[in-house]
């Protein structure tokens, strides 16, 4: 089979079972590898979906410039997805975000704007936000997707990434968790695989140094992608019915086991999502089964503490 672009190659992501780092008396743990996406990460689906209904709502035409502020990956998926449909972009980030989401942003042909992380993280992503809203009011051509406010992220999640999920899953799941960045993949996937079985208990899961669910400070941390500082929009409160903390540590360790112990060389956040998984998981037990998400390919984060190495 031949695909027409790259574009119609994204999704598609395999669902693994955890061998070694779960234990025999709880749930098993699978997780859906979204490193091996086209552009090594979940957000190229969202990308895709917020451009094509952005098309077909007539809202960018060929002369649009695509302008949006993410702490990363978004802007990677963007890039790519505009790169292959001739769209000028600019990405506005964080300088704190790794130095290899900016320079795949500008390989992919996007320009980057860097704004300074005073150390609060929060401050830094609304200053992107504004920058962006700036840029549109000032040139008709600006189109801002808006990830933390586009519902169409969270269709994007619906229609494929929890679509797949139900395909590639036999039998019922009955735990799902999920950091948040904006809140698209915990209220996409989970409003779906909730309306499956209304029993499933999902869990959302907050860096410590930004749980602001939690209500505590925001800070800077490095579990990038995750813990932008605010509650997004789009988010739906509801969804989930407990709050689980991960520390930097923590995330980082189970990142690096995931390698050494499952061959799957993930990001940070992913260390993150299945540090939670496998105590979601101790409080099912055995028989049933969680599922969570590995967000992007650790080859982003050479540059950052998950690469210390002895
Ligand atoms: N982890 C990483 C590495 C990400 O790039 C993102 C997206 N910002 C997330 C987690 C969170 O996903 P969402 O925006 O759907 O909440």
């Amino acid at each position: 089979m031949i695909y027409h672009t790259v574009l119609e190659a994204v999704g598609h992501t395999p669902m693994i079972r955890l061998q070694r780092l779960t234990n025999e008396e709880d749930a098993q743990v699978l997780v859906k590898f979204e490193g091996v996406n086209i552009g090594g990460s979940i957000k190229t689906r969202t990308a895709l979906t917020m451009i094509e209904q952005a098309e077909k709502q007539g809202k960018i035409h060929k002369d649009t410039i695509i302008v949006e502020p993410t702490s990363g990956n978004q802007g990677v998926g963007l890039a790519l997805v505009a790169a292959v449909k001739g769209y000028k972009t600019i990405i506005i980030m964080p300088d704190s975000v790794s130095e290899e989401r900016r320079k795949l942003v500008k390989q992919y042909g996007a320009e980057v704007i860097l704004m300074h992380d005073a150390g609060n993280i929060g401050d830094c992503i609304q200053a992107c936000v504004t920058k962006a809203n700036t840029m549109a009011k000032e040139d008709p051509r600006v189109f801002v997707p808006q990830q933390f406010e586009n519902e169409n992220n969270i269709l994007a999640h619906k229609t494929y990434t929890a679509q797949e999920i139900l395909e590639q899953v036999d039998g019922p799941i009955d735990g799902f968790c999920s950091g948040i960045g904006t809140g698209g993949t915990i209220t996409g996937v989970g409003e779906v695989l909730k309306a499956k079985n209304p029993n499933i208990e999902i869990w959302v899961v907050e860096p410590e140094k930004a749980a602001i669910l939690s209500g505590k400070p925001v800070g800077t941390h490095l579990q990038m992608g995750i813990g932008d500082g605010l509650i997004p929009p789009i988010l739906d409160q509801d969804i989930y019915s407990h709050i689980c903390i991960i520390s930097d540590e923590e995330a980082i360790q189970t990142a690096k086991q995931l390698a050494c112990k499952e061959g799957l060389l993930c990001g940070i956040s992913s260390g993150t999502n299945v540090a939670a998984a496998l105590k979601l998981a101790k409080k099912l037990g055995k028989g049933k089964t969680v599922v969570t998400i590995l967000l992007d390919t650790a080859e982003r984060y050479y540059s950052t503490a998950l690469f210390d190495q002895e």
